[in-house]
């Protein structure tokens, strides 16, 4: 049922039996002389992220994107459904924010504001398990 599958901003999920097909250009992917396997077309596909268990379609122009646009290799595999993938680059910025903040050896009073939201919020997400670390700065 369609309904039950994770959404995704951009694309909508098709029908069963309704999948859209959209035709590569194998002159902007690129593959290794290992793996040599380019996309002549690419089909919407329903699979299962391996985060949170739940199917989710990597459209057809999707892979177009990754593949053609932004430069993946043909490879590369989409493991996570779109709301994953969008938890996890927040994670990894707030992450970098944390680190960098960290770094400081003279922080402004926003800066020390900033770390301890940063730092807050890793905890709630269960990213980071150190709660004392929260008070180092200020
Ligand atoms: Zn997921």
């Amino acid at each position: 049922m369609a309904h039950d599958l994770v959404p995704h901003p951009r694309y909508e999920n098709p029908e069963p039996g309704c999948e859209v097909t959209v035709e590569g250009d194998i002159t902007k992917q690129h593959a290794t002389d290992v793996v040599y396997a380019y996309y002549d077309i690419y089909t919407d596909q329903l699979l299962t992220c391996r985060k949170c268990e739940r199917k989710f379609y990597f459209f057809a122009k999707e892979q177009k994107y990754w593949y053609e646009e932004l430069g993946f290799w043909v490879d590369a595999r989409c493991v996570h459904c779109f709301e994953c993938r969008l938890t996890m680059h927040k994670v990894k910025r707030l992450q970098k924010e944390y680190e960098r903040l960290q770094k400081l050896k003279a922080p402004t009073q926003s800066e020390v504001k900033r770390f301890r939201v940063v730092a807050k919020t890793l905890i709630k997400i269960g990213c980071m398990k150190d709660k004392r670390k929260i008070d180092k700065l200020g």
